[in-house]
């Protein structure tokens, strides 16, 4: 640290991306798609896109904005768009729980949420889950504090259903409820329509995982006309051109091509399939998870074991060192083929 730092920040604890790594891995740690993104990226980073990069962004982001309100059906002044949905999450949490502001979110979730209610000065109340993992709508009934959940959950994977979700946006009417869809297109029930019916309401999505786009850092959020209202107002006050030229050509091509998202898609939802049964009947228990990663225990071999003998057969997956998930490890599902490497290496190590 050095003499400069601001006293507020001396005990930050930053969150902890998982590795990236250049040597070749089967990377199963960090939830990214196997896949490519669709060829029509590839089409729209022309070479008179780069001609034109000595000029800004455009900080309306208008064509992205448009582009992803057509999918939800909603109108383009009820989108924000970020650089990866953390880049939304932390405007959120700022703008409507900074400064003292109350939040509260599962105990086990997304690591961030923590890091944004500590930077910014939020009260956070972290909600234990139930035995089995899932989360108990009950607890967020009528809590009157500003909530924060990731449905499907993270690294646990279960979701809540769309009823639940209304009652939690319903029964909070004078707080912002942010659902976290980053794994919704991996087979949840979205309440993306509810932004329709309540004020309340901000749901927030990334390209990073089902549009195989991690490394383009697109995010974004839909609310009420008056929350992107505000959102606005924090981004032109901090960062007016938060995404560049190429990520929002690139993301609003993207958006547009269903066919190819549906079938990739589609494939990660067989291959989890496949491989929740196969890790089962190797004695793994493993989540119902209906995200494009796996939550599994070995009765054989801790997790924090199993981990380590995995990188050395090349294969990362993510262990968290933490309380009630630590038997635990999250493994992203790659392609039918990797997964099977995995499967045979954990057969390897755990039949040794
Ligand atoms: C990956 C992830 C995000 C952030 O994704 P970006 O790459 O910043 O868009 C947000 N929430 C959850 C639960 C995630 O797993």
């Amino acid at each position: 640290m050095s003499r400069f730092l601001s006293k507020n920040y001396e005990k930050l604890v930053p969150y902890t991306p998982g590795e990236q790594v250049n040597v070749k891995v089967i990377k199963l740690n960090t939830n990214e798609s196997p896949f490519p993104p669709s060829p029509k990226v590839k089409e729209v980073l022309s070479e008179e896109v780069i001609d034109k990069l000595n000029l800004y962004s455009d900080p309306e982001l208008k064509e992205l904005r448009s582009a992803i309100a057509e999918q939800f059906g909603v109108t383009p002044d009820m989108v924000f768009c970020g650089n990866g949905s953390d880049d939304v999450l932390a405007f959120a949490i700022m703008g409507f729980c900074g400064a003292g502001g109350k939040l509260c979110c599962p105990e086990i979730s997304y690591g961030f949420y923590p890091v944004y209610a500590d930077i910014f000065g939020v009260e956070l109340e972290q909600i234990p889950l139930k035995d089995d993992f899932s989360i108990d709508a009950n607890n967020y009934i009528g809590k009157n504090k500003n909530i924060v959940i990731a449905n499907p959950n993270a690294p646990t994977g279960l979701t809540l259903t769309f009823d639940e979700v209304e009652k939690i946006v319903a029964s909070n009417p004078d707080n912002l409820v942010i659902m976290d869809e980053a794994y919704m297109a991996f087979c949840g029930e979205s309440c993306m329509e509810l932004v329709k019916k309540y004020d309340n309401l901000l749901v927030t999505r990334t390209f990073s995982k089902s549009h195989s786009l991690a490394g383009l850092r697109v995010g974004f959020g839909i609310g009420s006309k008056e929350i992107i209202d505000d959102l606005n107002k924090l981004k032109y006050s901090f960062n007016p051109y938060n995404l560049n030229t190429l990520s929002i050509k690139a993301a609003a091509a993207a958006i547009a091509d269903n066919e190819y998202y549906d079938d990739k898609i589609a494939k990660i939802v067989v291959t989890r399939e496949k491989t929740i049964s196969q890790l089962r009947e190797s004695g793994f228990v493993c989540t119902d998870s209906k995200a494009n990663f796996i939550f599994a225990s070995s009765n054989k071999i801790t997790a924090c074991d199993l981990a380590a003998e995995l990188r050395k057969k090349g294969i990362l997956v993510r262990y968290f060192n933490k309380a009630k998930i630590d038997n635990y490890l999250r493994i992203t599902v790659g392609t039918d083929e990797e997964m099977q490497t995995l499967i045979n290496a954990i057969k390897e190590i755990t039949e040794a």
